[in-house]
């Protein structure tokens, strides 16, 4: 049986310093300047937060925008210049995170990189370092939304995949659910009330999120589907027409993960770095060879790599779509390109 808390309303800021107490708390925040977007940011005593999903996915928790992977020193002998020392320092850079009130879709997202991070012939040490002291907090969604599309791609607004603690509104505060030990042992932890009298409320106020969801489509044959249509370069042409190749929807996808790698300094006069950062295969330059050659010129190749790996290459390899249906990609495109019309437009394909 797991853990259930309660907390009103007025009591999440001490919560929040209860969680923020050994840890990096990530909250979403409001930027006042437009107040349209909402980001994740590192929560501080007296900091105003918000319960809305985020504009932007809290994939920064495990994966920077950009991240020192080593650093470099060279020291040439002054006997003999010929030789050089090389000191070299890749020691992961982690600390203990708790990501509070993210959507299940985003918790979801974090499972989506662990495969090909943690899972594949290759474990990624920066990455695993992290996702290793991470906690994530996640509220349901009271409602679907318009450019939501979470329960075709196997979530839905109280998906429990990814998350340690399950939140749910309900009136007056917030009923919270321990998922894993993790999540268990901080609830424990917290001082908070039982919730398990205000556990009906939670349960309800989920039924009735996936209330407002529309029918989702069947996409059982969309994997076999989307790779029928491979070679089929007018069909990419035809859906990629409006495309701006700005890249939008990848940098704001909690799925994606390339990245590029960049040293900066030769490692003599200054320390050198290596550093990663994401990198968008909607750029013409992200498969641009040294030899100039290009195997991705055109933005219809681009876009088909994008939506192929996420429906069709992905799920071969891992057994579930690579989209989690949080709908940025969509609510983001200066051109209201879908994804969605993308994959039904597959699917329903002679
Ligand atoms: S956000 Fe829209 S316009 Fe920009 S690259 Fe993606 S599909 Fe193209
Ligand atoms: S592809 Fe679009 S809808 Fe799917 S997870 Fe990425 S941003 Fe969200």
């Amino acid at each position: 049986m797991s853990i259930i808390r309660f907390v009103n309303t007025d009591g999440l800021p001490a919560f929040l310093a209860y969680l923020s107490k050994d840890a990096r708390v990530l909250a979403p925040v409001e930027k006042p300047a437009d107040k349209k977007s909402v980001v994740f940011e590192e929560w501080t005593q007296g900091k105003p937060f918000t319960l809305e999903k985020a504009t932007v996915p809290a994939k920064e928790a495990v994966l920077p925008q950009c991240e020192t992977l080593l650093t470099y020193k060279r020291d040439k002998d002054p006997e003999d210049p010929s030789r050089v020392s090389l000191k070299l320092d890749d020691t992961p850079q982690a600390v203990p995170t708790v990501v509070f009130a993210c959507r299940p879709c985003d918790a979801r997202g974090y499972v989506t990189l662990d495969r090909p991070y943690l899972q594949g012939p290759m474990v990624d040490p920066y990455y695993k370092a992290r996702r290793e002291q991470l906690t994530v907090l996640t509220l349901t969604c009271p409602r679907g939304c318009s450019t939501c599309f979470c329960h075709w791609v196997g979530g839905g607004p109280s998906s429990p995949e990814g998350s340690d603690v399950l939140m749910t509104e309900v009136e007056g505060g917030i009923v919270l659910q321990g998922l894993t030990p993790r999540g268990d042992a901080l609830l424990e932890g917290s001082g908070l009330e039982d919730g398990a009298a205000r556990f009906p409320d939670a349960e309800a106020a989920r039924k009735a999120a996936w209330a407002t969801l529309n029918k989702a489509p069947d996409l059982k044959e969309a994997p076999a589907k989307v790779a029928a249509r491979f070679t089929d370069v007018d069909f990419w042409e035809k859906e990629t027409d409006r495309c701006l190749s700005c890249g939008a929807c990848t940098y704001f996808c909690p799925t994606c993960y390339c990245f590029n790698i960049t040293d900066e300094g030769d490692g003599y006069q200054k320390p050198g770095r290596r550093l990663r950062t994401w990198d968008n295969c909607m750029s013409p330059l992200f498969t641009r060879e040294a030899s100039g050659h290009n195997p991705r010129t055109a933005k219809a190749l681009r876009m088909r790599n994008r939506v192929s790996h996420k429906f069709a290459t992905y799920p071969e390899n891992w057994g579930a779509f690579s989209c989690n249906g949080c709908g940025r990609c969509i609510s983001n495109c200066p051109v209201c390109l879908d994804i969605r019309a993308i994959v039904l437009d597959a699917v329903n394909a002679e």
